[in-house]
């Protein structure tokens, strides 16, 4: 015989908080220490397990399980950026990511603009790393727009654990701080670090 659901209403019809508490919960079991492949393996399955609860009624998927732009991205910031722009995108929010994985070659071009653009090294690196200390290089940061997301990001992702870093990028996330933990203080830029 079929089961009858206790809770015959579909997921998108149930409070945020119900999925919000999933994501965190997920991201939390995930953790935030990387490298094994059953904490990759987490990630994917929080990302996939995110995905189902977003589908309607009539079984159409209304988020990917993964957001544009995160390839390359290490597992656990991709999981947790495309939670939180699911839930910017169910609030109406338009956020997107601009940049995120950026190979050593693209990184060294942007420090080489950089160094142009700003005269010296110590200027330049205000606003761009060189390949071996930008953590764009290493997956672990994402630029996001518009600027009106990133400001729904700022006040919000730290239930993902996603944190603004610098006072003078206010596109500039990472993966700073546990689910629903206080974000780190803000450094006023990258050459601070
Ligand atoms: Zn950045």
């Amino acid at each position: 015989m079929p089961t009858v659901s206790p809770d015959p209403s579909p997921a998108w019809r149930r409070p945020h908080g119900t999925r919000r508490a999933a994501a965190v919960a997920v991201l939390a079991s995930a953790g935030l220490v990387g490298g094994s492949l059953a904490v990759v393996s987490a990630a994917q399955a929080a990302a996939q397990q995110l995905s189902d609860s977003t589908r309607n009624g009539e079984g159409v998927p209304t988020a990917k399980a993964i957001a544009a732009g995160t390839d390359g991205l290490d597992p656990h910031l991709a999981a947790a950026y495309s939670a939180a722009a699911d839930e910017a995108h169910n609030a109406g929010v338009s956020l997107w990511i601009t940049s995120g994985y950026r190979t050593p070659a693209e990184q060294e071009a942007l420090w080489e603009d950089g160094l142009q653009t700003y005269g010296s090294p110590d200027a330049a690196r205000r606003w761009v790393l060189p390949p071996n200390e930008s953590t764009h290089v290493t997956g672990r940061a994402i630029d996001v727009g518009p600027q009106e997301g990133a400001a729904w990001l700022e006040a919000n992702g730290n239930h993902w654990g996603l944190c603004r870093m610098y006072d003078n990028e206010w596109w500039h996330f990472e993966l700073a701080t546990a689910p629903d933990a206080p974000c780190p203080a803000r450094l006023p830029d990258a050459s601070d670090r």
